[in-house]
């Protein structure tokens, strides 16, 4: 704002010197002073109680992400009843890829959760194999469901897959994201919550992420219509950094979300900088895991990883400074990632378990904009393949 008039009580006067002077003070001058500074005390005195207190979280429970660091172990090495390793590797399309399927499904069941197996048939190099998804509604959605009046309700979906590459036996890719989705079922079970929720393990994601696009396909007009988001978890272990993006749809809601529910638990979880102009800053591409199908049919996406988009060619391949990348290599075990850094991937598992948490549970689809997105540069461009 210009102005030009001064009030005759504040304008400087000039001394013969030449030299400004403020007026005076009058005693009633002192007086609007002292007001002031009480005034100026009791804000601070207000403010800082309710600074104190505007984390809206609940204590964590002090054993966060231990249950997922179980269930990293039981499906990396997938054991026979007696404890022995059967030496099965969860390959898509082979006996073990089911048996891991079957594991899943028995820990969804035993959180309290009705899993179903989705089977499908894919061809590759002309061969024709057999995979499946699993896929946990909670109890309470599924009666909700079938009522007219339900059909409206908001629905997350939260994604995660269990396949895994021949080489190592798939700890950070992808026992983790399986293990943090499953810590988390277990943790929302018996709670009442203002929206729908599925948990859905995805198969034959390493061969062309095609569990996650027969679960997209397979979804109904109105459930695909009202999902607010589709988070995903895929390698969360080992990275030198912790990561959430939205997809290249532009709904951004969700990632500024969980950014912010981090941010109130000190969780270093970030998102990538764009550094690299192929992928612009926030944004995962298409093709490197299965939130593709759900950003490519307009859902919000928020996709969690662990991995370092500061190295390398700065496209959040190489994961780690001093040992490179560790998925589909033999070093993806969770013996190895533990003999080299001891304490990640207990910390990875228990920020991300907590962030999940901590949106599931505060989440209000009726208080939230669901809508926030940005505009992003038209050319972005999607991996062939993985
Ligand atoms: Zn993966």
């Amino acid at each position: 704002m210009h102005t030009t008039a001064h009030s005759p009580r504040t304008r400087p006067r000039t001394t013969r010197h030449g030299r400004t002077t403020p007026p005076p003070a009058t005693p009633h001058r002192w007086l609007a002073l002292l007001l002031l500074t009480a005034l100026l005390m009791l804000a601070m005195a207000l403010a800082a109680p309710l600074a104190a207190a505007a984390p809206p979280l609940p204590p964590l429970p002090a054993d966060i992400g231990e249950s997922a660091h179980t269930y990293v172990d039981a499906l990396s090495r997938i054991t026979n009843p007696d404890g022995t390793y059967t030496g099965l590797l969860r390959v898509a399309g082979t006996e073990g890829e089911y048996e891991a399927a079957l594991k899943v499904a028995g820990w969804f069941t035993e959180a309290g959760y009705l899993p179903v197996l989705q089977p499908f048939n894919y061809k590759r190099d002309g061969v024709a194999y057999a995979s499946q998804n699993v896929v946990a509604w909670r109890p309470a959605d599924v009666k909700g469901a079938k009522k007219k009046s339900a059909a409206a309700r908001p629905l997350v979906i939260v994604g995660a897959h269990y396949d895994a590459v021949k080489a190592g036996q798939g700890a950070d890719d992808n026992a983790s994201g399986v293990g943090v989705m499953l810590e988390v079922a277990e943790r929302v079970a018996d709670l009442r919550l203002p929206y729908d929720l599925v948990f859905v393990a995805f198969g034959a994601e390493e061969v062309g992420l095609i569990g996650s696009n027969r679960y997209s396909r397979s979804l109904p007009k109105a459930d695909k219509d009202r999902a607010i988001v589709m988070i995903n978890l895929d390698s969360v272990l080992v990275g030198d950094k912790l990561y959430v993006y939205s997809g290249t749809n532009g709904w951004t809601w969700a990632r500024t979300v969980m950014l912010e529910l981090a941010a109130l638990r000190g969780l270093p979880i970030e998102t990538q900088m764009g550094l690299n102009h192929k992928y612009p800053a926030g944004t995962t591409p298409n093709g490197f895991s299965d939130y593709t199908a759900f950003n490519q049919i307009d859902i919000p996406i928020a996709a969690f990883e662990s991995t370092n988009w500061e190295i390398g060619e700065l496209d959040g391949y190489t994961q780690t400074e001093e040992y490179g990348s560790f998925w589909h290599t033999p070093w993806d075990t969770l013996e190895m990632i533990e003999f080299l850094y001891p304490e990640r991937p207990m910390e990875r598992l228990s920020a991300f378990t907590t962030v999940i948490h901590d949106f599931l549970t505060t989440l209000d689809p009726k208080t939230i904009d669901v809508t926030e997105s940005i505009e992003l540069e038209p050319a972005v461009p999607e991996t062939a393949a993985l």
